[in-house]
Parts: C-alpha cells; structure tokens; sequence
C-alpha cells in the first residue's frame, strides 16, 4: 500500500465524480423535491457534464481537474450548489496544487480548506442541515488522522464513515438555512439533498483515492 498518490495520476477522480453525478441524478432530484424545489440532481448534472466536455481526452492533474470542476459550477450554474460547490472545489485545487504526491496531509488540507471556504461563503454551521453535516465531520476525522500520522487509506476509511453518520444525522434535523428552511419542523423526517450529494462526491473521491493508493 502506498502512502500517497501521485497530482498528476489524480484526474481520474473528476472523471469518477462526474459518472457518479450522472448516475445519482434522479436520486438526488427526488431528495431535493421532499423538501426543497427538486433541481438538485438536474443542476449537478448539468454543471457535471459541463466539466466533462473540458476535461475530456485532456492530459490534466487532479488539481487542474478539480480547478476546471469548481470554475465551471461556478460561472455556469446558478440555484445555491453553483457558488457552494464551486468553491469546494476551487479550494481543493488550490491546496493541492503544489504537491506532487497527495498525501493524508494533502487530502486532510483540501476537505478542510473546502470546508472553511463553504462554511464563510454560506454561513451554515453544522445542525443546519446542509452539505455542511457531511463536511464538517469528515474535516474533523481527516484533522484526527493528519494528528495520529494515520496512512492515507485509514485516514479516508475514517473520513468516510465520519461523513456517512453527518449525512445521514441530517434526516432528523430541522432546516435552519437554504430553500428548506421555510418548510420550518415539516423539514424534519427527510435526509438533506446537499448532505446526500456531498457524501456521494466524498465516498467517490474516497474509492478512488483507494484504488490509486492500491
Ligand atoms: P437550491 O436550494 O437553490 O434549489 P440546490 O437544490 O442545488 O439549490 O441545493 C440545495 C442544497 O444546498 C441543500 O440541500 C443544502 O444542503 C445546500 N445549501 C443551501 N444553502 C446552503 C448554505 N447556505 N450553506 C451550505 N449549504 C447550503
Ligand atoms: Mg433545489
């Protein structure tokens, strides 16, 4: 087992993000519509396959991939997951673009640069039932792992289960913030379509990851 990957290995997880999105694209709408408008899982898919069109045949590090991913939800898709996500990914390219080798170090600095950018751009916090009950338990476990010198395989394991039990504690919260909020207690009893979507990219970031480590 290897300790790191290589940057220059790495756009294979854009290219598994963007299959991923496709595949999850009714699931994440039908989430979205219990509590929201239902244009999740169309908006992700639409700035998703965006990417694809740029990245497709390009000979591109994870970071480049990761800096065209974020640019593109950026400037082309609107609704709140264009400016939040968007900005996760620009922030884990930015972390990671000077390292040739993605260490847990690395890996640890991109999700909780991610992290903090979401959180100052959209001022949730976690309870709020957002993306941010997914990304902020995975930061902590990832913050953990850099702590107790963990190899980067645990340090994803735990990063992934961390990120499953935030996703899946946004079921019995009450909406504080975002289109759901307004829904008030009737909020309560469905999972988060942005929690759900953020633990997908996690747990397909993570697999990859794995599999470049193997
Ligand atoms: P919209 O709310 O404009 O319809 P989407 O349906 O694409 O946009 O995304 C909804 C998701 O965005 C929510 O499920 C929630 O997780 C996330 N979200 C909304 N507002 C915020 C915020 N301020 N900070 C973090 N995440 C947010
Ligand atoms: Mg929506």
């Amino acid at each position: 087992m290897k300790s790191g990957f290589q940057n220059r290995e790495g756009k294979i997880i854009v290219d598994k993000l963007i299959k991923m999105i496709h595949e999850n694209r009714v699931y994440l709408g039908e989430l979205d519509g219990a509590i929201g408008d239902g244009d999740h899982g169309i908006n992700m898919d639409k700035g998703f396959s965006m990417v694809e069109k740029e990245v497709e045949g390009k000979d591109l590090t994870m970071s480049e991939a990761l800096k065209i991913l974020g640019n593109t939800l950026l400037e082309k898709i609107g609704g709140s997951m264009g400016p939040l996500y968007g900005t996760m990914f620009r922030s884990m390219a930015r972390a990671s673009k000077n390292y040739e080798i993605i260490n847990t170090e690395v890996f640890s600095k991109m999700i909780v640069s991610a992290k903090d950018a979401v959180c100052s751009i959209g001022e949730a916090r976690a309870g709020d039932k957002t993306m941010i009950d997914t990304l902020e338990p995975a930061s902590a476990s990832l913050i953990l792992s850099v702590e107790s010198e963990a190899d980067l395989n645990s340090a994803v394991n735990s990063m992934l289960i961390s990120a499953e039990t935030g996703w899946k504690s946004t079921e019995d919260m009450v909406a504080k913030v975002g289109r759901a909020a307004r829904l008030g207690e009737r909020s309560r009893g469905a999972l988060d379509a942005g929690a759900t979507s953020c633990f997908l990219i996690l747990e397909s970031m993570g697999t990859t990851v794995k599999e470049l480590l193997s």
